[in-house]
């Protein structure tokens, strides 16, 4: 669409083009209601029916049983990395933590500073976290064991979940959830930030396992604990009902446009492989993240020089191509493709990087 850029921006990110359309074409009158969805009460079968709809949806595309409940909560999957051992880690127990990155790394200090055990069982620090830990030893009497299953700032990803045999799982999945599709059963909870493969900033989703929400200990503020929420289909109070609203329209689109997270999964390979492909090439790009833990939604990259990383960022945009600026932590460039980023817009960016290193190689 005229005066739309290929948007590879990490997060906040694209949405489909047909889900913001959709949003604009209904804004005014949302289902007849004479308001928009900004305007009506989240206790009207209005808003009823949007959050239904999408808790409906997400048990469907992730093949969740009657175990898993599904919620919205805010405070982004920031709140969740202290959320997490504030409701499930109880007095004397511990949990084990992986440290793949920035994100995985605050989850770890927002337990210890509640004073809570937080073992790290592994780590890729001493790489500069271009891997994933593999063959890790989890204790066996932990509560659970934190892993963030896609490294957004670092571009890697966990090929496969690790066999915690027994211990519940717990993972965050803010930069690619409903992007692949995995067995859901090993996983005591998952949250995932909504801005980057869900719908706008302001929602977080928390899947939660029955047997997690009986840890939930009763002394807790009632907004920090996960039961509130389950019990009052994440209504105690107003929820994001935009946010929550976008999400539903989003995952309308993955289930009867794009066929369901089986089918993104095949078309998130075509996309990374082709871009993977372009920068493995030629030595004017190199990869920063093991070839084996590649990210399929935050393809990380560098340039001969910073000078050189910084033209390319800039004549990308001037070319419609724009988010490639690397996480200002780690530098270098980056091109986040998540499900709303289509295949032509990475047909388009990897025309672009051999047209670039012909100019500038
Ligand atoms: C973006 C991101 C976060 C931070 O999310 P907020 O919603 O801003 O708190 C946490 N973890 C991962 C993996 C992310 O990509």
């Amino acid at each position: 669409m005229k005066g739309r850029i290929y948007n590879f921006n990490a997060g906040p990110a694209a949405l489909p083009l047909p889900v913001l359309e959709e949003i604009q074409a209904e804004f005014l009158d949302f289902k007849g209601s004479g308001m928009s969805i900004t305007e009506v009460s989240h206790r009207s079968k209005w808003f009823d029916v949007t959050i239904n709809d999408a808790v409906a949806r997400v048990k469907r595309l992730l093949k969740l049983d009657e175990n898993f409940h599904v919620l919205f909560l805010q405070g982004g999957a920031s709140l969740q990395f202290c959320m997490v051992p504030m409701n499930l880690l109880r007095e004397g127990e511990s949990a084990d933590y992986v440290n793949t990155g920035i994100w995985a790394a605050k989850a770890i200090k927002e337990a210890q500073i509640q004073g809570k055990k937080a073992n790290v069982v592994a780590s890729s620090e001493d790489s500069n976290f271009s891997y994933i830990p593999a063959d890790i030893h989890f204790n066996p009497d932990a509560a659970y064991v934190h892993i963030t299953s896609n490294n957004t700032i670092r571009g890697t990803q966990w090929p496969s979940f690790p066999d915690t045999k027994g211990i519940p799982l717990i993972s965050d999945m803010s930069s690619d959830i409903m992007s692949r599709s995995f067995d859901p059963s090993p996983f005591g909870l998952m949250y995932a930030g909504a801005q980057k493969n869900l719908g706008p900033a302001g929602a977080t989703l928390v899947i939660i396992r029955q047997d997690m929400l009986d840890r939930v200990p009763q002394h807790l503020p009632t907004m920090l604990k996960y039961t509130t929420y389950a019990e009052k289909n994440s209504m105690f109070n107003t929820p994001p009902c935009f946010a929550i609203y976008v999400i539903g329209l989003v995952l309308k689109w993955l289930e009867e446009s794009i066929g369901g997270v089986d089918k993104m999964e095949t078309l998130n390979r075509q996309k990374a492989s082709l871009l993977y492909q372009a920068i493995d090439r030629t030595d004017f790009y190199r990869g920063t993240a093991d070839k084996e833990c590649r990210s399929l939604m935050n393809v990380t990259f560098r340039l001969p020089s910073e000078e050189l990383e910084k033209k390319f960022v800039n004549i990308a945009l001037e070319n419609g191509l724009g988010g490639l600026k690397g996480h200002r932590s780690v530098g270098g460039c980056r091109a986040s493709i998540y499900n709303a980023t289509d295949l032509e817009a990475v047909k388009a960016l990897v025309d672009f990087m051999e047209e670039f290193e012909r100019r500038n190689g």
